[in-house]
């Protein structure tokens, strides 16, 4: 979705009132800042962002990072994400190389620049072939791709640092000449404009009135950027030429050299900023968080605008952004705690199942490949800490999975997921008991009937809804488990079961084609919303991934000859992986049916 649309959506009359924020992040040097960059997208992203954007490199530095990250972060931490692309190096194949595959990944929003110029050079130079300004990039797309994109532009509060002059000002006519050229870049095609960093707001509502008044009328999103250290402080706006007030330079000289203390001030000066901003009426603000996350959280608490502790989910899984999968709002239980690998064994679909999961036989999962089971190295390292430890028996192994259930561990071969949903919290005692009888949990979910949509536990979805869910858990048990439990369960009429081992064979209760809804949502004015389902067929694509994982996600972490690797396989080959919906949601009695089992 383009960013002016959600822009509009999320400050429209109808709509909470309450500003919406975006974060920008630069592309890390190194492949463990990218892991690490991600891990701390995912949870800022779950603050509800409206987009985040991803910086182009100096001079193309990063042209292909910067291409991998934005196309991971709009497809796999599912953000709104709007690329950075500049005019540096760039002759007009490479732009185009640079449009045709964030478009070909559903990207749908860029910021069009000039970009500074090359290294070493003071004035910037037009590549061969290639742009001079901004404005021949916004043309270019607009000429070239039509609607398909957003487009933002850069605004400069203080005029563009090439016009600042020695004395830290641009004369009137400069300031004018570039106002005037920023209308002609939204005249173009742009629609909405991010500015330069700032810390004068008055100067800042002066340039926004100084736009209205020769008639640029878009969006002109604030750019903050919160100071964490004092020499990173003194670089960037010495670099931006941005005028310091006297009265920041005051604060900040005293404790310069105490980085906690610059760092509070920060946040208390961009909290003020914000504020100011907000109180003339601008409801977007937008975060250079230098690939940080503390202060610009911090901030935005102190704002109100987010709770450190509550995250918001339209669904109970992270809905995609990716355009092509925009109505996707249903999908199998079984990826909930691997929904990475959902996305990428499901991209290439040419429709995602809305409203109803439809006709299941007709969903074809990509094969399985080595990318389901990467994994970032600072997972691989903690897993190799909690689960690699010498497995002599098979209680070794249930102990482990009853660990991750009461929260012990903080990672599971079966996860990709930074911890256990806050849902699993309502029935950890009861999957811990289970785990020590051998029923080896890798997924579930508690009973709800008719919580309230922002239950912080169990909320999915607009605001003044109720929701609701069958009681589910999956394991992998022995077959002599499984007969006991298939036995048991006929006097529980309401519960439906499908299990099957490594080698296909199936013994379930239910027929191939029904489709189980599992979590459903009633809003106002909406029509039911049924985001998970269980359905047999693709069990039966899930199975293999998850019987996989067994030795690619466990076994392998041991060395090649230790005698853990063999018990571990044991299981693989032996055990059965189990389905279970007790379909009484009002008065589910799922655990009981494993009592003297
Ligand atoms: P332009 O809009 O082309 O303007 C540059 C200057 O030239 C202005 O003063 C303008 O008035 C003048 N000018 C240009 N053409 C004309 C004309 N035809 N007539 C009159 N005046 C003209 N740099 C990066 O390398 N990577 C990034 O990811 C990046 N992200 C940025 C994000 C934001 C929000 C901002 C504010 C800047 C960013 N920059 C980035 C820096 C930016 O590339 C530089 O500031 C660059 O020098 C100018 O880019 P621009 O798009 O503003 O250029």
């Amino acid at each position: 979705m383009k960013v002016i649309d959600k822009i509009i959506e999320s400050t429209s009359s109808g709509s909470t009132g309450k500003p919406v924020f975006s974060f920008e992040f630069f592309p890390p040097k190194t492949e463990e800042g990218a892991e690490n960059l991600f891990e701390r997208m995912e949870r800022m992203v779950g603050h509800g962002p409206t987009f985040c954007d991803i910086t182009w490199g100096a001079g193309g530095s990063t042209a292909e990072l910067t291409l991998e990250i934005a196309r991971r972060m709009q497809n796999l931490v599912c953000v709104e994400t709007m690329m950075h692309l500049t005019c540096t190096n760039m002759p007009v194949e490479k732009i185009d190389y640079a449009l045709e595959s964030v478009k070909k990944d559903g990207i749908q929003n860029v910021l069009a620049l000039r970009g500074d110029p090359p290294r070493g050079q003071d004035k910037f130079v037009q590549a061969e072939g290639g742009f001079a300004c901004a404005l021949d990039l916004v043309e270019h797309i607009r000429k070239s791709y039509g609607d398909y994109f957003g487009i933002a532009v850069a605004g400069y509060p203080e005029a563009h640092p090439e016009v600042i002059e020695s004395n830290g000002l641009a004369t009137p006519e400069a300031y004018a000449k570039d106002l005037a050229y920023l209308k002609r870049k939204v005249d173009a095609g742009a629609d909405v404009i991010v500015t330069q960093l700032f810390y004068d707001v008055d100067n800042f509502l002066k340039f926004v009135n100084d736009c209205r008044q020769i008639g640029i009328t878009c969006p002109i999103v604030p750019g903050i950027m919160p100071i964490n250290n004092y020499n990173g402080f003194i670089r960037m706006t010495g670099f931006c030429k941005t005028k310091i007030p006297s009265e920041i330079t005051s604060a900040l000289e005293p404790i310069k050299d105490n980085e906690e203390a610059v760092r509070a001030y920060g946040v208390h000066l961009g909290t003020e900023i914000c504020k100011k901003i907000m109180a003339s009426g601008i409801k977007t603000l937008h975060l250079y968080t230098l690939n940080m996350e503390k202060s610009a959280l911090a901030i935005l608490t102190n704002l109100g605008l987010i709770e450190e502790s509550k995250i918001s989910r339209p669904l109970p899984w992270r809905k995609p952004t990716n355009l092509f999968r925009l109505k996707e709002d249903v999908r199998p239980i079984f990826w909930a705690n691997r929904p990475k690998s959902y996305i990428t064994r499901t991209i290439g679909w040419e429709q995602y199942p809305h409203g109803r999961w439809g006709n299941a036989s007709n969903a074809s999962y990509g094969a399985l490949t080595d990318h389901q089971f990467l994994r970032p190295r600072a997972r691989d390292k903690k897993l190799q800490e909690e689960w690699v430890v010498p497995l002599k028996k098979f209680d070794d192994i249930s102990e482990k999975f009853m660990k991750y259930c009461l929260g012990q561990l903080k990672t599971s071969p079966w996860s990709e997921l930074d911890a256990l949903q806050p849902e699993t919290k309502i029935i950890n005692e009861q999957l811990a008991s289970i785990n020590l009888k051998g029923f080896l949990t890798i997924n579930s979910q508690p009973p709800v009937n008719g919580a309230k949509s922002d239950s912080p536990s169990v909320g999915w979805g607009p605001a003044g809804g109720y929701v609701y869910q069958k009681a589910y858990v999956e394991f992998f048990c022995s077959g002599e488990k499984l007969n006991a439990l298939v036995e048991k369960s006929k006097a529980y009429p309401l519960l439906t079961y499908i299990a099957v081992n490594k080698e296909g064979n199936l013994i379930s209760n239910v027929g191939k084609n029904d489709v189980n809804a599992v979590t459903w949502g009633v809003f106002p004015a909406k029509e039911i919303i049924q985001p998970t389902v269980v359905d047999p067929s693709s069990f039966l694509i899930w199975k293999d991934e998850a019987f996989e994982i067994w030795s690619r996600g466990w076994a392998q972490l041991y060395p090649e000859d230790d005698s853990s690797r063999s018990l571990l396989q044991e299981v693989q080959n032996t055990y059965y992986l189990v389905s279970l919906v007790d379909n009484d949601y009002i008065n589910s009695d799922l655990f009981n049916v494993f009592k003297d089992l």
